[in-house]
């Protein structure tokens, strides 16, 4: 038997989520699309309320919850604002490759006071030259001594203005491709540390995106997560986790835009009826729903193998790209179901197909997610 429903304490957070998106993230959603800022007082109530670092282990000062638990969470706060909530949700990804490369002596040096203090943190890997292919990054790290120097430009790093370290991808023989590739926490006061040029986005326009440049950057040796040569493993083993909270992101917002287009269909009424009961729109509805409800299957399902210890990388990808993918078409249907009207600002589905757009890009472009999957299904 398969049993769809919520466990109580599901429920327990479902709720709780859902309560503060509605209170601290719906009402000031669209002020924050239009002037984009850092929602520093929403992340320390989100920090108070138990709504970050959710998969985080509870030792290292996060909640210690399961991926189906967080994709429950997640999906309440993605459907109010996306650009919020992943600014509340940066950690899971940033920490990601200390949690799966760093010994528990860096977990809990760098993880527990990070977590403790509601501070966020980045992950760095893309550069201007190596974006899909990450493994071609040309960030060099020397060893010296009992330290190693970091040199090169990182670019659409997210949250890169106001995180507290940044776990960084470089590599000590660029000859070596990925095997060459190390992993680094760095923290933010490191001298030869920089922020540049902040990206002007088309949407998700909160979602802080800055570029990191790296100037002879002294790290000590203890920075090293697990052994040279292992960082692209650990930048892939996040991007798993990352993938499926990304499915909730095209989740959240394809659900918010299923329901302000069914309820505007309800209400907008021409020849003498509701535009829903138009066949024409009636079907798009129904397709919309279907897609929701399939986008969500498929991303709890990936949750759970990890919630397993199973491997997920493909079932990761598969609910990244369809989930985001219906993002795109669900946001595109609500703009089509409010006519002219949704090409406004005064509707929320023309911010919503904006944000959209984004999550069929980052954390591997869709493309590349489906050569993921399609890679593994030809293993
Ligand atoms: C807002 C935002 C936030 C981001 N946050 C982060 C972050 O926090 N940390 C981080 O490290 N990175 C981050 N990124 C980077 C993001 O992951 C990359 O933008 C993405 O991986 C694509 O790289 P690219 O932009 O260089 O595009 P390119 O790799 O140049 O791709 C261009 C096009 O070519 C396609 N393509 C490339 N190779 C293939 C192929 N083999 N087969 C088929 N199609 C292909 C792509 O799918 C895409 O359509 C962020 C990006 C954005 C825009």
């Amino acid at each position: 038997m398969i049993d769809f429903s919520l466990s109580e304490q599901q429920k327990a957070f479902q709720k709780t989520a859902r309560d503060f998106a509605a209170k601290e993230i719906a009402p000031v959603a669209l002020d924050y699309d239009r002037n984009p800022r850092f929602p520093g007082e929403i992340i320390r109530k989100a920090h108070s309320a138990g709504l970050m670092n959710l998969t985080c282990p509870k030792e290292y000062g996060g909640q210690g919850l399961g991926l189906v638990d967080s994709s429950v969470i997640n999906e309440e706060l993605n459907a109010a604002c996306v650009a919020i909530s992943g600014m509340i949700g940066i950690n899971s990804l940033a920490c990601g490759p200390i949690l799966c490369g760093g010994s528990p002596e860096q977990k809990k040096r760098f993880l527990l006071p990070l977590n403790q203090s509601g501070k966020t943190a980045s992950f760095g890997l893309t550069e201007r030259e190596a974006g899909s292919d990450a493994g071609g990054l040309k960030t060099r790290a020397k060893l010296e001594g009992d330290h190693y120097v970091l040199t090169g430009q990182k670019c659409f790093i997210t949250n890169a203005s106001y995180a507290e370290l940044y776990t960084i991808f470089a590599t000590i023989d660029p000859s070596k491709g990925t095997k060459g590739i190390c992993g680094f926490v760095v923290p933010r006061e490191s001298p030869g540390l920089s922020v540049g040029k902040v990206e002007d986005k088309m949407g998700q326009r909160s979602l802080n995106v800055a570029e990191v440049i790296l100037e002879n950057v002294v790290v000590p040796r203890e920075n090293l997560l697990g052994n040279e040569g292992e960082g692209f493993k650990w930048a892939m083993e996040a991007l798993d986790e990352g993938r499926v909270n990304i499915a909730t992101v095209g989740l959240g917002l394809a659900r918010a835009a299923f329901e302000a287009a069914l309820s505007y269909a309800k209400t907008r009424v021409q020849f003498g009826r509701p535009i829903g009961t138009h066949q024409g729109l009636n079907f798009m509805l129904a397709d919309m729903a279907a897609a929701v409800e399939s986008a969500r299957l498929l991303t709890w399902y990936a949750g759970s193998l990890a919630d397993q210890h199973k491997r997920f990388t493909r079932e990761a990808a598969q609910a990244k790209f369809y989930a985001t993918d219906v993002a795109m078409r669900v946001t595109t249907d609500a703009v089509q179901i409010h006519g002219g009207y949704g090409y406004t600002k005064d509707f929320v589905v023309e911010k919503l197909m904006r944000d959209a757009k984004l999550t069929q890009i980052y954390e591997g472009t869709n493309q590349i997610n489906r050569m993921v999957a399609g890679g593994a299904l030809m293993r």
